[in-house]
């Protein structure tokens, strides 16, 4: 795969310099993804499902093409593809319009301990407020999911079993596990929630092999715009699917004498009622393009070689500094990852970041909004370098020599 091509095709990458190493954070944007945005607003601009005037059927068309794009995208059907904000708009609407009015006190949701905070506070709030119990998967000393506590807690007490497909901070697990995690909770009937805000983008997906109940990604870590993202409902739960955001756009009919009734009004089918208010029409056409410009630039196969090579290399750079913690797990067989996290028993995350910044390098330090993690395993932050189709060889080794001038240095 030709990285240094490719990264001629976003602007921000060709013109500034920028070594970027934190596409799990969010992704840049190709020229064709801002462009579209762009001549949407200059020539097709009008609102969708509401105007009968041919700008706003054209915009109405333009809209549901890009759902049908990301249905294909993950082989599943348009109605099972609502439009969120996000992951985190995704996670929580399925806690609230499913979750918080199926589950029941005692209930148990088993989720790693690893998770995102956008996979854990929506879980923690329905605890709190629903009494259901949480049941946290540990990680091993050596940052493997311990998949045999994963399956030792999912029991017939289980009804939602939740994790990332891929972690923010320790890359992929072994896709048995997945299998066997997914297995299991098909086993016991619970519901399977999949955050996969870090693999879309960067592996296939289908709905149809994964069998979950319920995925969740953001649109700008796939080179999509900010402010969109999706939620892919199984349409087997479509009944159970409540309304828990009411406004335009998702109601079929309301009567005012209907107040005393069990529902105030006649809701939309799916995915409508879960789109209350004007949808975020425009980035959903972004994203549209996002979705194309994968399925024109980037083969996954040959993405996923790309980027072991560039962590391959990006861990042999680490190794010779013998105080810095490397926190990706190593399996049995070796799995692909597009990203690497570390700590240094002599540097803070934060200082590494700066210093990497003042070399016009952009890494990610902190907690990675997972604070329980870090709290287990007794690290106040760590450093992560994650990539993308356009991360280059050359990137990895500015990242390399700019770290050992701060170990010469400091
Ligand atoms: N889950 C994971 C695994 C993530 O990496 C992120 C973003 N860092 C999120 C959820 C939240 O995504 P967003 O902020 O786009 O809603």
């Amino acid at each position: 795969m030709d990285a240094l091509r490719i990264k001629q095709d976003f602007p921000l990458l060709r013109n500034s310099g920028i070594v970027y190493l934190d596409s799990a954070a969010t992704g840049q944007k190709p020229e064709v993804v801002i462009d579209a945005i762009s001549t949407f607003y200059r020539t097709e601009n009008g609102p969708v499902h509401r105007g009968i005037y041919e700008l706003a059927e054209q915009a109405t068309g333009t809209f549901e093409a890009a759902r049908k794009a990301v249905a294909d995208l993950i082989n599943a059907s348009p109605e099972e593809i609502v439009f969120t904000s996000g992951t985190t708009d995704s996670i929580n609407t399925i806690a609230a319009a499913w979750a918080a009015h199926t589950l029941q006190k005692d209930d148990e949701i088993v989720l790693p301990v690893s998770e995102h905070h956008s996979n854990m506070l929506p879980w923690l709030e329905l605890a709190r407020t629903h009494g259901v119990t949480i049941i946290f998967v540990s990680l091993t000393p050596d940052f493997k999911l311990d998949i045999e506590d994963f399956l030792k807690k999912i029991t017939p007490k289980t009804k939602l079993v939740t994790f990332a497909l891929t972690s923010h901070i320790f890359g992929n697990y072994p896709q048995e596990y997945i299998r066997v995690i997914i297995n299991k909770a098909h086993q016991v009937g619970a519901k399977i929630v999949l955050d996969a805000a870090q693999s879309v983008g960067h592996m296939k997906l289908d709905m149809q092999l994964l069998g979950v109940d319920f995925l969740a990604f953001s649109g700008h870590k796939l080179f999509g715009p900010t402010g969109i993202g999706v939620l892919y409902v199984n349409k087997k739960n479509f009944n159970d699917i409540a309304v828990y955001r009411m406004g335009g756009g998702m109601v079929q009919n309301i009567t005012l004498d209907a107040l005393d009734k069990k529902e105030c009004a006649l809701w939309k089918e799916m995915p409508y009622r879960l789109e209350a208010g004007t949808p975020a029409f425009a980035q959903a056409i972004g994203l549209h393009a996002a979705i194309a410009y994968i399925k024109d630039t980037i083969s996954y196969i040959k993405l996923s070689e790309h980027e072991d090579a560039l962590i391959t290399h990006l861990k042999k750079l680490l190794t010779k500094y013998d105080d810095i913690v490397i926190m990706q797990p190593v399996y049995q067989k070796p799995v692909h990852s597009s990203l690497l996290s570390f700590y240094s028993m002599r540097h803070h995350a934060h200082d590494i970041a700066a210093w990497l910044s003042q070399y016009n390098i952009a890494v990610r330090a902190g907690n990675h909004c997972a604070q329980p993690i870090h709290q287990r395993l007794k690290i106040p932050a760590s450093v992560r370098v994650s990539c993308h189709a356009y991360t280059t060889m050359h990137d990895i080794d500015a990242f390399g020599h700019a770290l050992d001038e701060l170990y010469e240095n400091k």
